[in-house]
Order: C-alpha cells, then structure tokens, then sequence
C-alpha cells in the first residue's frame, strides 16, 4: 500500500487474488521462500510517456501513455492497449496484473501486460484519432516486438484504432513485423473470430458452468452490460444458444427490449454508425431507454457484465440473487465489486470471474501470433473451434484446482490458484529475476 499510494483497483485486484492463495501457500512453503508473491506485486518494467497531437483545430493536445511490462515468466508481455479517459497507472497496474493469471489460464506460451492512454476516443474525428495513435505509437514502438511485448486492443481500441498503430509501427520500424500486435484486419494479419472471441468466450464458458447444474442457455432470459466489442459478440453467442437477450448498456444508460436485442442493429448502430444506445432505441418501436436505476435491477436468468470495472455493486448482486439469477459471467475485467463477488460466492451463484470467463479474447490472439508465425490463416470455424476448445479447458482447469485445493465448485479460488501456479513454477524455475 505505501508503495503504492492511490491505486485502489490495483489493491483490489491483488487483494482478490493473494486472498486465495493461503492453502496452496501452506502446500508449496518453495514459493515462500522464492518471494513469488512480493515479485508479483511489482511490474518487470513500467514505461509512461507524453502524447502530443494536434486536433483539426490546429491546437497541441497532450495526453499521457502507459505501458506496464508487467511479467514475462510465460512469454512475451501479452495484454490489450485501453484509451479512456479515467486510464491511470493504477487502472493498468490492476489490468497487467490480472492479465498474468488470466494468460497463464489460457495455456498458451504468454505473459501478462497491459497499456493504454487517457486519451478518449468519443466525439474525435478519424483523422484526430490518426494522428493520436501515430504520436502513440511513436513512442511505443521502442518497447514492444513479437518476442518483447504484443499488445492488443481493450476499451476504446478497436480494429480502426489497431491500424492506425500498426501503420505508424511498420513505418518507424521499416519491417513488416505481423506478429507485433494482435486484433489486426483480415487481409493484413489478422485472424478470424479474433473480434468475437472475447464475448464469444465469455458465453461459451458460463455454458459449461451452466452444465454443471443442468441449466443452458435455451430459453434462459440474459441481461448483458455495455454494448462495445465484448457485449456486442456476448449477445451474439448467448442468442445463437436459444438465450433471449433483454438489455445492454453504454455509460449514458441502459436500453430494455421486450422483443429481445436487434443484434444486426446493434451492430450497424456501434460499428457502422459509431452511435449510442439511444441511436438503437430510435430505430426500434420494442426497445426503451432507461437513464438512471442499474441495468441489474431487471429480473435475469443469467447475467454478463461486459462494460467496465466495478460496474456490479454489491446492492447489484443483492438484487440479481434475490430475482433468482443462475449465473454470472465476467466478459469486461473486475466488473464485480469484491461485495458482490462475496454475495454471489455465498449464495452459490454460478459465478465465472473475468479472468477466467473473459481469457477467449487474448487466446485468440495467441492463436493470431501463432497464425502470423506461420504464416498461415485459419478459417473461421476452425478459430471458434480452437476457442471453444480453450475455454472448455479453462473450465476444467478452474474447477480441477479447486477440488485439488479444497474449495471445490469455487471458480473465483480456481481460476486465482491454476494461474498463479503456472506463473510461480516458471518463475521460480528462472531464478530470481
Ligand atoms: P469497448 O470500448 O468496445 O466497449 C466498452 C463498453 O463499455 C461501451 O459500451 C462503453 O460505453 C461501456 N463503458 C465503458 N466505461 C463505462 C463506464 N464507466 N460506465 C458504463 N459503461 C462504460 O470495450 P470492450 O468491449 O473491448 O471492453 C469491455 C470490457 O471487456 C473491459 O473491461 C475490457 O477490459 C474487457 N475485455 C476486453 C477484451 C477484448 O478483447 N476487447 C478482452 C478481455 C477483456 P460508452 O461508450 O458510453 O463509454
């Protein structure tokens, strides 16, 4: 805490998961003694830099970047570039952190990273957004490579914002480095089902959780929050499942629509159109806005969080257990306050954490790494297929350390123990570094 004043969702994320960690502590005194956990609480390597631009008003603009090489025992750094303006170093602290178990999850020989910039997005023209990202990258190019560090998109990175980057980085670079970045375009490096994996994940794993008691999707009633690239392929999946999607969100409200989500207008009014959710509710006589209250009060089967950070109260979970919520699953990072994760872990919710649930996006984008190695392009089914063979595993490994650990059924304790075990064997194998 004193060495890290003012970064409350960084204590909150390493909080959540050094409060697992007690049992596999007593079993393995090795990772006591090899500070594996003082290790961890400190980035490899963090890099913050200024961003100049000039908006097409002619005036200087500054904004700030971040890039936190958080550990690399797995692989190169691995984890998503976040423009908003509420990005700090404590906001991608916390992200780098849990992209390290979240990565060690998935399987793949990857390590945890993170970045962003304050920098937002909205209401800035093509060419401002352009040039942000040249002066961005201008800078990141001197940290980042296919064996150093790969980054991603997150919030307010997507596929226009990730060529923009690569375009700047081929060109001060002077090679064509595919590998270097992960979300790209099809015909230019990127791979199939990378822009769905990460909603189509989070869906994909809650349906295993859902097996477990018998449940599915089919006729099941959803409510998902946000209404960006994770919400927009939550929905997709969860209706390609029998699900009735009732609600989404952005930070201006919420939309309820009786007869269920337009998905194709959802898609024309965010990634064509670049609208709000009011845009959607003025094309569709079924669909209301609602300003005020939480998208949670609405009474739902199952519920996908998919917007932001704490964004789930405890008040929240008291009220989705009360309407007799099955389950939960995380598509955005930490949206669960630790309150409502606590009430939902009691009440014996079916409750996947976004570490867990949310890990098909980055997956995919070791499969984009692997395609770029090879030169090669998949097609699509065969990614979805590769994805759902992922998050099937990810299930399995989170309820296998669970029962191995003593707490069985807990994915929260699960999903906190199977990654950082992985990490801390590897760690500990190289040595103190
Ligand atoms: P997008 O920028 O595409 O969408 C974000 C959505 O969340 C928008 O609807 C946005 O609304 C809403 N939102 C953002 N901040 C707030 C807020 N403070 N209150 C309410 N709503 C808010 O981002 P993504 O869909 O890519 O990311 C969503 C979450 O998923 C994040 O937590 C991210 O870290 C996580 N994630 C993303 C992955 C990916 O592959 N993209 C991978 C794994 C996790 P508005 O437009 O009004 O701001």
């Amino acid at each position: 805490l004193r060495r890290n004043p003012g970064e409350p969702e960084f204590h909150q994320a390493v909080t959540e998961v050094f409060e697992s960690l007690g049992p596999v502590m007593a079993r393995r005194p090795e990772y006591v003694e090899a500070g594996v956990l003082e290790r961890l609480c400190e980035p490899e390597r963090q890099i913050i830099f200024r961003v100049p631009w000039v908006d097409d008003a002619g005036r200087v603009q500054i904004n700030r970047g971040f890039r936190v090489q958080y550990n690399s025992a797995l692989g190169p750094y691995k984890g998503g570039l976040r423009f908003h303006p509420s990005v700090n170093i404590g906001i991608i602290k916390f992200l780098g952190f849990e992209q390290i178990f979240k990565n060690s999850l998935t399987g793949m020989p990857i390590g945890g990273g993170k970045g962003g910039s304050d920098f937002d997005p909205h209401g800035k023209s093509d060419a401002e957004v352009m040039r942000f990202c040249q002066s961005f990258m201008t800078e990141l190019a001197n940290h980042i490579g296919e064996y150093t560090d790969v980054p991603a998109g997150d919030i307010g990175v997507g596929g226009r914002e990730i060529g923009y980057l690569f375009g700047q980085y081929r060109r001060v670079t002077n090679s064509y480095e595919s590998g270097v970045l992960t979300g790209k375009g099809l015909t230019w490096g990127g791979s199939r089902a990378r822009t769905e994996a990460t909603g189509y994940g989070a869906v994909i794993f809650a349906n295993e959780m859902l097996k477990t008691k018998g449940k599915s999707f089919d006729g099941a009633k959803v409510t998902v929050s946000g209404s960006g690239n994770v919400a927009i392929y939550a929905v997709e999946k969860a209706q390609q499942f029998g699900a009735t999607v009732q609600a989404f969100s952005d930070s201006s409200g919420y939309i309820v629509d009786e007869a269920g989500v337009d998905l194709a207008l959802l898609r024309e009014v965010k990634e064509v159109q670049r609208g709000r959710i009011a845009d959607y509710a003025a094309q569709r006589p079924s669909a209301r806005v609602v300003t005020g209250g939480s998208i949670w009060d609405l009474p739902t089967d199952i519920a996908l969080p998919c917007a932001t950070q704490n964004e789930l109260t405890g008040a929240d979970a008291a009220t989705l257990i009360k309407n007799g919520v099955w389950a939960v699953s995380e598509g955005a990072n930490m949206p669960s306050t630790p309150e409502a994760v606590s009430a939902f872990r009691e009440a014996g919710v079916l409750f996947g954490p976004g570490k867990a649930a949310n890990a098909g996006g980055v997956a995919t984008s070791a499969l984009e790494m692997q395609q770029n190695a090879s030169r090669d392009s998949w097609t699509f089914d065969h990614t979805v297929t590769r994805l759902t063979d992922i998050m099937v595993g990810i299930h399995e490994t989170c309820l296998a350390a669970a029962d191995t650990y003593g707490k069985p059924g807990d994915y929260v304790f699960g999903a906190n123990v199977a990654g950082f075990t992985k990490v801390a064997d590897a760690m500990i194998a190289q040595g103190i570094i």
